[in-house]
Formats: C-alpha cells, structure tokens, sequence
C-alpha cells in the first residue's frame, strides 16, 4: 500500500484564504483582529518562528505587531509588559515565544497571559477548558493535528490512537483532543518498554519525539494514518522528521510529511484562534 500523503501546506493554504474572507467580514463590522507577538533575547530559530507567524498574519489580513525585549529583562518587567497588553482592547491575542531565558520563570508568564487572549492555548484556563471539552483556544500543534485528520475524514470514533510523546504543548493535548473525538488513547514516552508493542496497534499514531526517522515501518500497523510531528535538522542542513518516510509510506495509509506537514498547519491554528480571540466568542461552551 503507498500512503496517501496529508500535504499541511496545500491545507494550510486552502484554510488560510477561507480566513482571509472570514477577516474581511469582521473588518466591515469594525473589528480588526490583532495578534501581538513577545520575543525575548535573540535565539534564531525564534526568531525564525517569530517572522513565519508575521507573514501568516500579514498574508491573512490579520495585523501584528512584535515586541523585542532583550534577555537582560527581569521577570517582572516582562510580566508589566504583559500586563500593558492584557489591558490593551486593541490587542485580542498575545503570543509570548517559548523558550524564555532561564531566569524567568516560565510557566509564570504563561499564566499572566488573560486566557481571553491565550492564542496559543498554553494557559492552565485554555488546557482545563480543553480537558472538560468546553469550547477554548485549542493549543496550535494538537489543533492543527485533528484538522488534518478530519480534512480527510479519517475515523477517529472507536480507533486506537497511540502517542509517542507526552510533551505539554504536543503529546498530551493531542492526545486528549483525540479522546474528545472519542478514540481510545494510549500515550508512549521514554519510560515506555516495548514500545513497537503499542505503536503496532496503532490505527492513528502521532509521533512527537524530536529523533530523526526513528519510527520505520515496523512499528506500524499495516493501513494506519501516521503523523508526524518531529522537526529536526540534519547536518547538511535540510529538516527531517520522527518517521522514516520511505518505508512508512509503503504501509500506511495516510501520512504528513516533513517539511509541509503539521508545521504549516500549527501556524494556521495560531491565526484561526486570533480570529476567535477578535470575534471574543471563547467564553461560549462548545
Ligand atoms: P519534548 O522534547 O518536549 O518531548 C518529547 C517527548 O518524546 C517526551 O515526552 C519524551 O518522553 C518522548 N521521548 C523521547 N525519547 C523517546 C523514545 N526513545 N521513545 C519514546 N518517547 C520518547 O518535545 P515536543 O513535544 O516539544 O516536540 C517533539 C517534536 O515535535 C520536536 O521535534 C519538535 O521540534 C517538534 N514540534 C513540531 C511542531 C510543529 O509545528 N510541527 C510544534 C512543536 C514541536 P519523556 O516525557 O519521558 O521525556
């Protein structure tokens, strides 16, 4: 069997000029949704990040602004500045970049961020929200994940959806967003022994490690829908994922590749939750 591959890009693509339209209207009812980015220091490949974001608002019609702030700025500056913009109403989604440098705490900024404006989903309101299956700001990655899966509309309802990952921001939203669609999920990480063992059972498996082509095709199950949502650069420079495409493609049945899989796709959840933001519905249940 050859995979039908899940092309993020054409998908994201095709999402993209919808939202456009969607943007157009609720800048007629005057409301021009506004995404403000926070970058701290100056490490590349946030940097990198930062202006793939720009560009997909700007491309949208959704306007952005970006705040550089250097690594030398304390905790608490950067919480005021955070702040400043929770109160701006000109400003409906803020995006703090991730990683921080080591002396500010995190998780701390996260939560100053008013959930009303938690584009991201990375705040404790947005994950409890998801987990109780009230309507929110679906973290980016897992959301644009379930979007793949039902632009093709792969079963989700009744099937075995295995995670290899447990991160916060990937594997374990992803999971739940999966067991909200009522699959039966099992989650793998670096403690997990045996690993093929589950991935073999797998009818959706979601593969969130960061380990260039370390999933091949014996750990799947003949006919499964693989994601992958690994990054990693190679020597000579080019990306790669956590699933070895070749011989994978040859025994599922839908595959995303990398690059122009989920990638494209995690930065279209970000302007989609903008739009909700501006259109402030996320307090409604869903
Ligand atoms: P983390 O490093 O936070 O998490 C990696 C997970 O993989 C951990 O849960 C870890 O287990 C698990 N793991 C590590 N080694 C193994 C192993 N040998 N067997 C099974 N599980 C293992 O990474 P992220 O979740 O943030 O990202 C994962 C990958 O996805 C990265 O390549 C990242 O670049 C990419 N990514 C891509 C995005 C996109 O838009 N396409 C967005 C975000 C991330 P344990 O918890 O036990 O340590």
């Amino acid at each position: 069997m050859a995979a039908e591959i899940i092309n993020g890009k054409e998908l994201a693509q095709q999402l993209r000029t919808e939202m456009k339209d969607e943007v157009v209207s609720l800048k007629n009812d005057g409301i021009h949704p506004h995404l403000t980015v926070v970058l701290v220091g100056d490490n590349p490949a946030s940097k990198s990040y930062v202006r793939g974001k720009e560009k997909a608002c700007l491309e949208t019609g959704i306007s952005s602004d970006l705040i550089e702030l250097p690594t030398t700025i304390t905790e608490e500056e950067l919480l005021n500045q955070i702040d400043q913009l929770n109160d701006d109403h000109s400003v409906h989604g803020i995006l703090v970049q991730l990683p921080l440098p080591e002396h500010i705490n995190e998780q701390k900024v996260i939560e100053a961020i008013r959930p009303e404006k938690d584009v991201d989903g990375f705040h404790p309101v947005s994950i409890g929200r998801m987990m109780t299956g009230m309507d929110t700001f679906l973290p980016c990655t897992p959301y644009g994940i379930l979007t793949m899966l039902q632009s093709k509309d792969i079963e989700i309802e009744g099937k075995h959806a295995v995670i290899v990952g447990r991160s916060n921001i990937v594997g374990k939203p992803v999971g739940q967003l999966l067991l909200n669609n009522h699959a039966t999920v099992t989650y793998c990480h670096s403690r997990t022994q045996n690993l093929k063992q589950y991935t073999n059972q797998a009818d959706i498996l979601i593969v969130a490690v960061g380990r260039a082509n370390g999933i091949d095709a014996s750990y799947i199950k003949e006919g499964a829908a693989v994601i992958d949502v690994g990054i990693n650069r190679l020597k000579d420079g080019s990306l790669t994922g956590d699933v070895d495409f070749e011989s994978v493609a040859q025994k599922a049945s839908y595959l995303t590749p990398v690059p122009k899989g989920v990638g494209p796709m995690t930065i279209t959840m970000l302007l989609k939750n903008t739009i909700k933001a501006a259109k402030g519905i996320e307090n409604s249940e869903g």
